[in-house]
Parts: structure tokens; C-alpha cells; sequence
């Protein structure tokens, strides 16, 4: 089938709340991918780095293997992924930041995650220095992003104001 799917990126610092939003959104019926459960699922990764607790991501093979996915959807396919860049550029119709305030997000790190603090301390520099942003950046146009405080907003909230872009 030819198409050329419209993807919306999802992403953010771990813990500002995009698996709880990408599920909402395909409880209202959008396709979602989770970047990262595709990476694990299909063994897209070099290995492991211990020091910062996370899987080394094949990016060639990765950005390979969407563009065979892509060739088979239509539609909007909203991508969730802390690591936005890796997504080709060309399908990439907006791409929204989820933000959160790092003491809000430290409190979930801690509740939820079994992060070390170590890992909690680095995600919380990231979110402060914007790395998420400061990526998209780099790659996608500044019309394309847009930004969304996960502190002030329930999830509810926020899947709207993303369906609300899309339309
Ligand atoms: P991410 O996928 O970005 O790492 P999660 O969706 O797993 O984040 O959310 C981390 C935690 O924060 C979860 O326990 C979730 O219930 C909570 N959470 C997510 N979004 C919100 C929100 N807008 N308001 C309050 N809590 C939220």
C-alpha cells in the first residue's frame, strides 16, 4: 500500500508523561507507536550502558526500520519517544514537548521509577537545560513545536490540546 503517514512526535524528559498521554490518544483511536518498546522488541540496540541506564540505539537500523513501517501506514501515527531525533525528518508533520516543573517531575521519577539517583538527579539536569527541546530544535523548524506543561495540565487536557493541533 502507498502512503505516507503524518507522524507526530511525542516526546520529553522520562517522566513528563508521554506513555500516559500516547495512551489516552489511542484510546481515542490514533495509531501510537512507543519508540523505545520497538527498540527493545525487535533488538535494535548495540547493548547496554550501565553508567547511564539505558540501551545503546542502533540509529541506522532504526530509522531504517520505521521507513519500512511508514511504508505501510496511512494517517496520523503518533511516535512517543525521549529520543525524538532519531524519527526521519521528512514525515514529521509537528512535534510536541511535553514539559514538566522539576520538582513535579522528580516526585514522579521517585514514585514511579526505579531510577537511581543518580538517573532521577540526570533527568532532572535535562529537563531544566531543555535537552528535548534544545534537539528538536537543532532538526525541526520552530513552527512545527510545540510545547505543553504536563505540571498545569492533566493527561485528559493534554491529549485534547494535542488533537486539537492535529485538526
Ligand atoms: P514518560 O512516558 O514521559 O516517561 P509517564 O507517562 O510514564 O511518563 O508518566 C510518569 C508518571 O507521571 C506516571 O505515574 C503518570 O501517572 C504521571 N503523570 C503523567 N502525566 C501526568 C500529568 N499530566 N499530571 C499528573 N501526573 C502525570
Amino acid at each position: 500500500m502507498n502512503s505516507s503517514p503524518q507522524i507526530i512526535l511525542l516526546t520529553g524528559t522520562p517522566g513528563v508523561g508521554k506513555t500516559t498521554v500516547a495512551a489516552l490518544l489511542h484510546q481515542k483511536g490514533f495509531q501510537i507507536l512507543s519508540l523505545n518498546d520497538f527498540i527493545i522488541s525487535d533488538g535494535l540496540y548495540f547493548g547496554f550502558d550501565y553508567i547511564r541506564e539505558s540501551v545503546i540505539i542502533d540509529e541506522e537500523i532504526v530509522q531504517k526500520k520505521l521507513l519500512n513501517l511508514f511504508s505501510t501506514i496511512s494517517g496520523y501515527l503518533i511516535i512517543e519517544s525521549h529520543a525524538a531525533e532519531i524519527v526521519p525528518a521528512e514525515f514529521v508533520h509537528h512535534i510536541i514537548i511535553l514539559r514538566c516543573a522539576p520538582k513535579i517531575l522528580r516526585a514522579r521519577l521517585e514514585q514511579f521509577r526505579k531510577y537511581s539517583k543518580a538517573k532521577i538527579n540526570e533527568n532532572i539536569q535535562a529537563e531544566i537545560m531543555e535537552e528535548c527541546l534544545i534537539a528538536t530544535q537543532e532538526i525541526f523548524p520552530a513552527e512545527k513545536i510545540i510545547q505543553i506543561d504536563s505540571s498545569s495540565s492533566s493527561p485528559d487536557e493534554i491529549a485534547e490540546k494535542i488533537i486539537s493541533i492535529i485538526s
